[in-house]
């Protein structure tokens, strides 16, 4: 309930800067800022078919929100943003946009958008897909997922995965038979953080091998190959780095796999590309997926800056390797974007008033 009313009094007081203009006078109040959008793919049925829906935008909905923003705030990269912030240069308002993971439509369907609207963006690389053809378990989850029901899903997962993993899927089984029960969010939950996630890669392989699965297809139908990669940074993108397999990194097994994740991805990326990366986006993004040790990692392989998935804007003074991202998909809504990008949900803060995500 309590949650209800705040997402209709965001959504109220947004349409009211947005639709009154009040977010022009709310920009030259607030001080400088970046808001830094993130998103993963532009949707297209023969590149990310395979992905939910929340991982994808329509390329019409991308440049209503770019187009709108490029005419009242800079757009920039997330390195030239954050640079561009720090100097003090250019308008009150930054915005960067930002994708994740690396997927083959940022070159196909974004790179001719960006191209047209004169619009720069970072795409953020995982190396593995890149380097080696491999896709991590979550995008074959997707594609089981796609092929078999929760049921049959879940029950071909417990008898395949070890023994003494099958008692942590109880609480999935437990949650299933209640009202409302979202199979994805649970059995994905327990997958990323319940599971022991050498037993889990293990199983999802199995099961997606024994279904017929080709691993190779699936990562050159989803994800960039390096040519393409290149092609987006000599469009004007900035390619950022996104560890070599998308582990939780405060979840490392041990500081030489914390290290290959950040440092070695980094290597991964100046080898294909020649050039040093200055960017890098934890994944899955939470502050419980990245620690102090992550940062530190993050920090010690090189990068000027670090992205979290945390909504809200990002001032000067705040931590490089902390900095907050709004979340788009085809639901984003361009007034609560803009309320957020004009500081206007920084404005109620200071009066003690907390609106925002
Ligand atoms: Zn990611």
């Amino acid at each position: 309930m309590k949650h209800l009313l705040k997402t209709r009094l965001r959504d109220l007081y947004a349409r009211t800067l947005f639709h009154t203009g009040l977010h022009a006078v709310v920009d030259r109040l607030m001080p400088r800022r970046l808001t830094i959008l993130a998103g993963h793919c532009v949707a297209g049925p023969g590149s990310n078919g395979v992905l939910p829906p929340d991982m994808k935008i329509s390329s019409g909905r991308l440049e209503e929100i770019l187009t709108w923003l490029g005419r009242r705030y800079d757009l920039h990269t997330a390195s030239s943003g954050w640079r561009a912030l720090r100097a003090g240069e250019g308008r009150r308002g930054l915005v960067a946009l930002t994708m994740d993971d690396g997927y083959r439509d940022n070159a196909t369907a974004m790179l001719p958008l960006l191209r047209r609207l004169g619009a720069p963006a970072t795409v953020f690389l995982e190396t593995r897909p890149l380097d080696e053809r491999r896709v991590n378990w979550t995008h074959k989850y997707f594609w089981i997922a796609g092929k078999l029901e929760p049921e049959p899903f879940l029950d071909r997962y417990r008898r395949t995965c070890a023994k003494k993993q099958r008692q942590g899927l109880l609480k999935v089984l437990e949650a299933m038979v209640r009202p409302g029960f979202k199979f994805d969010y649970h059995f994905k939950r327990y997958l990323k953080y319940d599971a022991d996630p050498e037993d889990r890669d293990r199983t999802i392989d199995a099961l997606f091998a024994e279904l017929g699965g080709d691993e190779r297809a699936l990562c050159d139908e989803l994800y960039l190959d390096w040519d393409e990669a290149r092609e987006l940074r000599d469009g004007g993108c900035e390619l950022g780095c996104h560890t070599r397999g998308h582990v939780i990194l405060s979840r490392a097994a041990d500081d030489e796999a914390l290290r290959a994740e950040t440092a070695g991805a980094a290597e991964d990326m100046r080898a294909a590309l020649g050039a040093r990366a200055g960017a890098f986006a934890y994944p899955f993004g939470r502050r419980w997926d990245f620690d102090d040790a992550s940062v530190e990692a993050v920090r010690a392989a090189g990068f000027d800056l670090a992205v979290t998935t945390h909504a809200g804007t990002n001032g000067p003074g705040d931590d490089p390797f902390r900095l907050k991202r709004l979340m788009i998909d085809d639901g984003a809504q361009l007034h609560l974007l803009v309320a957020e990008a004009c500081g206007g949900f920084d404005l109620l803060r200071l009066f003690g008033v907390d609106l925002s995500e």
